[in-house]
C-alpha cells in the first residue's frame, strides 16, 4: 500500500478553468461590449463587486478582453482552494510551510506571441480605475524578481503607472523586491523584472503571502495546486513566470531613476500621493494568442481579501508559535482588511489576552487595532466582535495604548505611517467566568428540521387550531 495519494487540481489552478466555472454557477456576468477603458470599466465592476466577476469585451474599442473580480469572496477562495471555508486559513498556512518547487519547461502559452516593440496602451486594454488616478495603471501584474546572488525569485504585486509606451512608475514598499533592488542598486545595477498579467486563482492568492525574504511565492502556488507550478524563462532576461499565464512584460528597475508617481486610489478608500518613485523599463511583451487583461479595481473586495487571507494565515502560525490558546483570527472588512485584527482565544490566563494583543500588533507594521475575544464568539463575524467589545469590555481595565509606533503610510491618520496602537481586550475576565457571562441560548436551536416549518397559507387563523 502506498501513502501516495493523486489530488484532482482544485478548481482554481486554472485561470480559464476558474472563469468556466464562475459562468456555470452564474458568477460571470458579462459587459456590453465598448465599455470606456476611463471609470467606465471600474464603475461596473465595482457594482457586481462581491457577488459577480465580469468580463468586459471591447473595452475602449480594444481587441483584449478585460476581467476583473476573480476573487472578491472569501468563500469564493475557499473553492478556488479546493476546501471548506474554515479551513482556508489553515491550508493557505500548511502551503506556506510546505511549498513544492516549479517545474521548469521550455515553451508555454505566454509566449505564443512575443513583441520586442513595446507599446503598452497599443497592446494592452490598460484601465484608469478612480476619479483622480493620475491615469492608467497596472493594478493586478505580479512582479518577479530575481535576486541575482541566490537566484531566488520574490512576487508581489505594485500598482504600476504607465508612464509612457515602455515605461512604468511603480510603488515599492519596503519588503522583499524593495531588499533585492537595493542590492542591485548600490553596485550601479538594474534588477529584471517580469511582470505577469492574469495567473490563474491560486498563484494570484500565494503572491500576497507573508514568508521570508528567499521563499519563492509561486511555490506556494505549488503546494496550493497539489503539483509543482509550470514557468518558462523569460525571452529578454533571466527571471522565469507561470507558462499559462496570458500576459507577461518583461523589463528592468532602473538603478538611480526615480520620476513622478501618483496619485493612485489604494485599498484604505483614500489616494496614495504623488511622489519620486521607482521606474521600470520594459524589454518586451509576450501573450497568449487570445489573451485575457486581468485588473484589480483599487479599494474593491477583490484588492482587500487578495492581501487580507494570506495574512490572516501568516499571522495565526506566528501566534500560534508563542500562544497555544490562540484559535482563529480575521482581517476585518471595515478595517481594510490590513488594519483591523480579531483574535480568538480559548481561556487564557489572567492577563495573557493583553499579552496576545500586544504580540499580534508586532506580526506586520500595518496592525493598528487588535481586538481578542473568547471562543463563544465568532471571530469572522464583525457585529458578534462587537457584542463582545459592548459586553466584555471596559476601557480603564481593558484598553491598552502604545503611542507613536510604525503603522501604514497609506493612513491618512498617521504622520507618514508613525502613529498610535491599540489592543482591547473583549475576553471574559478569568475571575468571572461563570453564569454572570454566560450566553443565552436556546438548547436544540441548530438541530431543529427545518423542513416541518412552511410559509403559512390565507387560511393560517382557521389552520392554527389543526390537530397535527
Ligand atoms: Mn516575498
Amino acid at each position: 500500500m502506498s501513502d501516495h495519494t493523486t489530488r484532482e487540481a482544485p478548481m482554481g489552478a486554472s485561470l480559464r478553468g476558474w472563469l468556466d466555472h464562475l459562468a456555470g454557477t452564474g458568477r460571470l456576468a458579462a459587459a456590453t461590449p465598448g465599455v470606456d477603458l476611463r471609470f467606465g470599466l471600474a464603475a461596473v465592476a465595482n457594482r457586481l463587486d462581491g457577488t459577480q466577476a465580469t468580463l468586459f469585451a471591447r473595452p475602449g474599442g480594444h481587441d483584449v478582453p478585460v476581467i476583473s473580480g476573480l476573487l472578491s469572496r472569501r468563500r469564493w477562495m475557499a473553492e478556488a482552494a479546493g476546501v471548506e471555508e474554515s479551513e482556508l486559513i489553515t491550508a493557505f498556512e500548511r502551503a506556506c510551510r510546505e511549498p513544492v518547487p516549479c517545474e521548469l519547461v521550455d515553451s508555454a502559452p505566454c509566449h505564443e506571441v512575443v513583441h520586442r516593440d513595446v507599446d503598452l496602451e497599443k497592446a494592452l486594454p490598460i484601465p484608469t480605475h478612480n476619479e483622480h488616478d493620475s491615469g492608467a495603471y497596472i493594478t493586478a501584474g505580479l512582479l518577479i524578481t530575481r535576486r541575482p546572488r541566490t537566484g531566488v525569485q520574490n512576487v508581489s504585486i505594485h500598482r504600476l503607472q504607465v508612464s509612457g509606451p515602455d515605461r512604468l512608475g511603480a510603488l515599492l514598499l519596503p519588503r522583499h523586491t524593495m531588499e533585492f533592488f537595493r542590492e542591485q542598486e548600490s553596485a550601479g545595477e538594474d534588477l529584471e523584472v517580469a511582470i505577469v498579467i492574469g495567473v490563474d486563482p491560486l498563484t494570484l492568492m500565494a503572491s500576497q503571502a507573508i514568508v521570508p525574504v528567499d521563499h519563492d511565492e509561486l511555490e506556494i502556488s505549488g503546494a496550493l495546486r497539489g503539483s509543482p507550478l509550470p514557468v518558462v524563462r523569460c525571452v529578454t532576461n533571466q527571471v522565469t513566470v507561470p507558462a499559462d499565464a496570458e500576459i507577461v512584460l518583461e523589463g528592468r528597475l532602473l538603478a538611480d531613476v526615480r520620476e513622478e508617481e501618483g496619485p493612485f486610489g489604494e485599498f484604505p478608500q483614500y489616494y496614495g500621493e504623488r511622489a519620486q518613485r521607482h521606474v521600470i523599463q520594459l524589454d518586451a511583451i509576450t501573450h497568449r494568442e487570445d489573451p485575457l487583461y486581468h485588473t484589480i479595481v483599487g479599494g474593491g473586495r477583490e484588492h482587500l481579501l487578495l492581501g487580507g487571507i494570506p495574512r490572516e494565515a501568516s499571522f495565526l502560525s506566528h501566534l500560534r508559535l508563542s500562544f497555544p490558546c490562540v484559535r482563529d483570527l480575521h482581517l476585518s472588512q471595515g478595517g481594510t482588511r490590513r488594519y483591523h485584527l480579531y483574535v480568538q482565544v480559548a481561556d487564557p490566563q489572567a492577563g495573557e489576552a493583553k499579552n496576545v494583543g500586544l504580540a499580534a500588533l508586532g506580526t506586520h507594521y500595518d496592525i493598528k487595532h487588535v481586538t481578542v475575544v473568547d471562543t463563544d464568539v465568532d471571530v469572522h463575524n464583525p457585529t458578534e466582535v462587537e457584542w463582545a467589545v459592548a459586553t466584555r469590555f471596559q476601557a480603564d481595565r481593558d484598553l491598552l495604548v502604545v503611542p507613536g509606533t510604525q503603522g501604514s503610510k497609506l493612513d491618512p491618520s498617521t504622520a507618514d505611517g508613525f502613529g498610535a496602537k491599540m489592543v482591547l481586550d473583549a475576553t471574559v475576565p478569568v475571575d468571572q467566568r461563570g453564569m454572570r457571562f454566560t450566553r443565552i441560548r436556546v438548547p436544540g436551536q441548530e438541530a431543529v428540521n427545518m423542513s416541518s416549518v412552511a410559509p403559512a397559507a390565507a387560511d393560517w387563523h382557521a389552520r392554527a387550531y389543526e390537530r397535527g
